[in-house]
C-alpha cells in the first residue's frame, strides 16, 4: 500500500477507499493507494499551513541552497527514479529518465530565486521619495498533476513555488502515485522543513477538497481539458489564484520544401514515443502539396517497424498504455477513424507480445486523407495513432491550426525562412517549433498552450511560474525632514 507524505512523513491516512496501480507492461496490480477524504486532505493543508510562515520568512538564499541540495540528489537517484516511473506508467527507461532531466531543469532554475525575486527600485520617484517593488509568496499552494509525466509536471510546479517561499501540497495522479513520495524523501533529506511540501493521494473527491480549502492560496493544476476547465472555474469562484493546463492535439505542417527524411524521423519519435501520451505529442501531420506522398512513402515501413516492447527493455521505443480501460479507448477512436472514411494504413490494434499478453499494449497506427470533421482529427486520444491530413497550400495547413480548439504546441517543417516566421507569427498555439517537433520550452523559459489547452493567465516555470507564485507589491516611501507642508487634499503629482 502506498502512502501519503504529510508534515514531513508518510501516512497511511483515515480514508477506506483504494485505488490500483497497476505495472502496464504485465497487466498486474503493482500496488494499491489509498483515495484520500476530508481527514487527510484537512491534514496536509493543516500541515502546510502551519509551516508557511517560517518558510516564507527563510531567506531566498537560504531556500535556494535546498535547491542546490535537492537537485544533487535527484541526479543521485536518477535510475531509481526512472525505474518507479517505467513500472507504474510504462513509457522506456531512456525516455522516464529524459524526462525526470526536464524536471531537474526546473530545479537548477529555481535555485536561482534570489535573483529572480528581486524587485525594481526608483530613487527620487518624487522629490526625496523612492519607490521600489518586491515580490511575496502566497501561502498553501496545491499541485494536480495528470499520470503522462509523473515527475517532471510536478516538477513544473513545486521548486518555483517553493522556492518563492510557499508551502505546497500535491495531488498526484492515482494511477502512477509511487514516484512523488520519493521526491518528498528526497526534499526531506535535502534539509527542507517538515510541512513545507505534502502529498496526497487521491480522485475527484481530493481535488474538490483541496480547490474548495479556504487555507488555499493557489491552484496549480495539469490534465484533460474538461477537468481543467472545470477546476479552473471553481478555483476562481473560490477565490483562489489558478493555473489549469489541458489537453492537445498538436499539429505539424510539412512543407514540400522540408527535408523529408528529417520530417519523417522527427514525427516518428513526436506521434509515438512514450505511446502518444505526451500533451507536446504530434497526432497531425498536415501534408502540404506533394509533401503528402513523399511523407507517406517514408512513415509506413518506419510504423510498421517499431519496436514495441515492456519500458524495461532496452530494444523497446515505445512501451504500453496506462491502462486496459485507455487502450479500449484509443482502439475504439481507431475504429471510429475506419469507419468514418480516413485510410487506416497501418493498424496497431490486436497487437500481442509473447511473455506479456496482459499487457496493454497496442502497435503504432497511421491514418491518411484524415478530414476535420472526423473524431480522430477533433478529439484528443492521447495514444500512438497519426493522422495525416492532405493540404493544398500553406495557407490552408495554417488556417487548420488556428481552427482547432486545442492550442498547446505547433510545429512546421520547412527551408523556407519566410514561412516559417510567418506561421510562429501567425499561430494561435502557446509553444511553437521550427523544425522542432516537440517545442517543449527548457526550464529559464515557460510552459503553456492558448485556446482550450490552457485556462489562466500563467504558464508554468520560468518567468512565468515567479509571477504565479508570487504577489506584486510596490513601495513609496519618504523621510520628511524640516518643513511640515500640512495636509494635501489634491492628487499628489510630481511637478
Ligand atoms: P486527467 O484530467 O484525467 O487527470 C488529471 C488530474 O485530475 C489527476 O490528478 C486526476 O486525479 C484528477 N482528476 C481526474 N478526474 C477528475 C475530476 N472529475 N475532477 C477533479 N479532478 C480530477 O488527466 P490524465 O489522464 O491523468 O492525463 C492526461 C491528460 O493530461 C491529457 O489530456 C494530456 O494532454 C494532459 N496533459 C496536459 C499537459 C499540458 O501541459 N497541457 C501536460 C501533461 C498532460
Amino acid at each position: 500500500m502506498q502512502q501519503h507524505w504529510i508534515n514531513g512523513r508518510p501516512v497511511a491516512g483515515t480514508a477506506t477507499r483504494r485505488g490500483d496501480v497497476f505495472n502496464p507492461a504485465t497487466g498486474e496490480v503493482g500496488s494499491r493507494v489509498p483515495l484520500a477524504g476530508s481527514g487527510d486532505i484537512d491534514a496536509a493543508v493543516g500541515a502546510a499551513a502551519a509551516a508557511w510562515p517560517a518558510w516564507a520568512a527563510t531567506p531566498p538564499l537560504r531556500r535556494a541552497r535546498i535547491m542546490f541540495r535537492f537537485r544533487e540528489l535527484i541526479e543521485s537517484r536518477m535510475a531509481e527514479l526512472a525505474a518507479i516511473i517505467t513500472s507504474e506508467h510504462g513509457k522506456t527507461l531512456s525516455d522516464a529518465q529524459g524526462s525526470v532531466i526536464r524536471g531537474l531543469e526546473v530545479v537548477e532554475f529555481a535555485a536561482g530565486i534570489p535573483h529572480l525575486l528581486k524587485g525594481e527600485y526608483t530613487e527620487e520617484a518624487g522629490s526625496g521619495i523612492d519607490s521600489w517593488s518586491t515580490r511575496q509568496p502566497l501561502g498553501v499552494c496545491v499541485g494536480i498533476t495528470p499520470f503522462n509525466f509523473p515527475a517532471m509536471v510536478p516538477m513544473w510546479m513545486f521548486p518555483v513555488a517553493l522556492a518563492c517561499g510557499n508551502t505546497f501540497v500535491l495531488k498526484p495522479s492515482e494511477r502512477d502515485p509511487g514516484c512523488s513520495v520519493r521526491l518528498a524523501e528526497l526534499l526531506k533529506e535535502a534539509g527542507l522543513p517538515d510541512g513545507v511540501f505534502n502529498v496526497v493521494h487521491g480522485d475527484r473527491e481530493a481535488v474538490e477538497l483541496l480547490i474548495d480549502h479556504p487555507d488555499v492560496a493557489a491552484v496549480s493544476f495539469v490534465g484533460s481539458t474538461p477537468i481543467a476547465e472545470r477546476v479552473h472555474r471553481a478555483a476562481a469562484v473560490g477565490g483562489k489564484r489558478v493555473q489549469a493546463l489541458g489537453g492537445a492535439k498538436n499539429h505539424m505542417v510539412v512543407m514540400p520544401d522540408a527535408d523529408m527524411d528529417q520530417a519523417t524521423d522527427a514525427l516518428m519519435g513526436a506521434a509515438y514515443g512514450s505511446a502518444g501520451e505526451r500533451c507536446m505529442a504530434v497526432s497531425v501531420a498536415v501534408a502540404v502539396g506533394s509533401a503528402g506522398d513523399a511523407l507517406m512513402d517514408r512513415l509506413i515501413p518506419k510504423v510498421r517497424g517499431l519496436r514495441v516492447g515492456p519500458g524495461t527493455h532496452p530494444d523497446s521505443e515505445m512501451g504500453p498504455l496506462i491502462t486496459a480501460v485507455h487502450k479500449a479507448r484509443v482502439e475504439d477512436y481507431i475504429g471510429q477513424g475506419a469507419e468514418a472514411g480516413a485510410e487506416l494504413v497501418v493498424d496497431g490494434r490486436g497487437l500481442t507480445l509473447q511473455g506479456y499478453e496482459n499487457g496493454f499494449f497496442t502497435g503504432g497506427t497511421l491514418f491518411d486523407h484524415v478530414r476535420p470533421d472526423m473524431s480522430i482529427y477533433q478529439d484528443e486520444i492521447f495514444g500512438p495513432v497519426l493522422s495525416v491530413v492532405r493540404a493544398s497550400s500553406y495557407d490552408e495547413a495554417a488556417g487548420l491550426v488556428n481552427d482547432h480548439p486545442l492550442g498547446n504546441g505547433a510545429a512546421i517543417f520547412t527551408r523556407d525562412g519566410d514561412a516559417a516566421r510567418e506561421f510562429a507569427h501567425r499561430v494561435r498555439i502557446g509553444m511553437v517549433g521550427v523544425n522542432v517537433p516537440i517545442p517543449v520550452p527548457l526550464a529559464f523559459h515557460s510552459f503553456g498552450g492558448w485556446k482550450q489547452s490552457m485556462f489562466g493567465d500563467h504558464h508554468m516555470h520560468g518567468p512565468e511560474g515567479v509571477r504565479f507564485y508570487s504577489r506584486y507589491k510596490v513601495v513609496t516611501a519618504r523621510w520628511p525632514t524640516g518643513i511640515r507642508s500640512g495636509a494635501e487634499f489634491v492628487m499628489p503629482t510630481v511637478s
